[in-house]
């Protein structure tokens, strides 16, 4: 059983956790009736090798086929198996926030309902996380995908989220992962953003690390997404980039910007204004004009969405008792 210290969410206390069991498996469950049996075979034998406690969450995110059912059946079998259930498809990402909220496990292991992650792997997965890392990804270093829609798409998001949050994996779409427990209660998802938490956990100083993975063809049922998920990944980081690096200091993004096209505007206007006062050169013709106009309420403008911004972030950081940091142990 582990103890940790972690900044907790109530007050900003170090506050010592004791988990009640030592592995949580999450699976996030949409139409996948024909594949969960299956997968709980699979992962049954491996996980009791393990030698540890453990339960296995499916969130089924508002299935319409048998899922549900054949989910109640593994519940009823199997008292490790739990099951949360979504009124409606909520998508992935909130599949697996809720069952982040939900897990006992001092380790959180996240997989796929469709068989395309192997159960065979969370063992290594393990090993990594107890060798101290807090968050070890998967590699699909063999992907079965397509080429065209999934796998290239893949390759220029990689290399993308790579530069922007400086959280170097090859493979940041892989659910195969695990986490340490403290790190997954600390971050807040939306939208897209399972595959961006360790980038977002990376604010807390957290050590990450990926392994090559096995990885399978769909045998049954269909995948959930197409090429448009490309663009939503790449405007949810946009939003991650922000989090990352302004979300604190808004004003210092914002304000930089506009205090630059300020300054650049008034010299516009300076030098137009004494053309025409000490030069007699019209202002009737000259295009510039508009720019220095433009520039200068462009400026004003991104100065006042910083200084909103800071509001918004004390707002923000105060009603949700969000520290603006997260302290490993305080020796006394
Ligand atoms: N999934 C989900 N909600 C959704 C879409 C998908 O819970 O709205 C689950 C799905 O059942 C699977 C995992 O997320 O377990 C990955 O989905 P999928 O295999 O379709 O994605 P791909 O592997 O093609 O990227
Ligand atoms: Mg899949």
């Amino acid at each position: 059983m582990a103890v940790t210290l972690h900044g907790a969410n109530e007050s900003h206390s170090v506050e010592e956790t004791v988990y009640p069991l030592d592995i949580s498996i999450i699976i996030p469950v949409y139409n996948e009736e024909e594949n969960l049996a299956l997968l709980y075979q699979g992962m049954k034998p491996v996980l009791e090798g393990l030698g540890r406690s453990f339960e296995i969450i499916f969130v089924d995110d508002g299935s319409r086929d048998g899922s549900p059912q054949v989910l109640a059946a593994l519940n009823a079998a199997d008292a490790r198996c739990r099951v949360i259930r979504f009124r409606r498809n909520f998508g992935q990402t909130a599949a697996m926030s809720a069952g982040f909220s939900y897990a006992k496990g001092a380790v959180i292991i996240t997989l796929d309902a469709d068989l395309q992650n192997d159960p065979g792997d969370i063992p290594m997965l393990l090993e990594k996380i107890d060798d101290g890392y807090d968050v070890v990804s998967g590699w699909r270093i063999h992907r079965k995908d397509k080429f065209i829609t999934r796998r290239l798409p893949s390759i220029c998001a990689n290399w993308l989220i790579s530069r922007i949050t400086g959280v170097k994996l090859h493979d940041y779409g892989c659910t195969l992962k695990a986490y340490k427990n403290e790190v997954a209660q600390n971050i807040d998802l939306y939208g897209e953003m399972h595959r961006f938490i360790p980038a977002l956990a990376s604010w807390m100083g957290i050590s990450v690390t990926e392994i090559p993975v096995s990885h399978h063809p769909r045998k049954h049922g269909k995948s959930k997404y197409g090429l448009s998920r490309t663009l939503r990944v790449f405007l949810d980081l946009i939003t991650v980039k922000f989090l990352l690096s302004y979300s604190t200091k808004p004003l210092q993004m914002f304000g930089s910007v506009g205090v630059l096209a300020s300054a650049m505007g008034f010299s516009i206007a300076a030098y137009l204004s004494y053309d025409k006062l000490f030069r007699g050169n019209p202002l009737s013709n000259r295009p510039m004009l508009f720019l220095a106009i433009l520039m200068i309420l462009v400026g004003i403008q991104f100065i006042t969405m910083g200084l909103l911004g800071e509001m918004m972030a004390r707002i923000y950081h105060d009603e949700q008792k969000k520290p603006i940091y997260v302290i490993k142990e305080i020796l006394e």
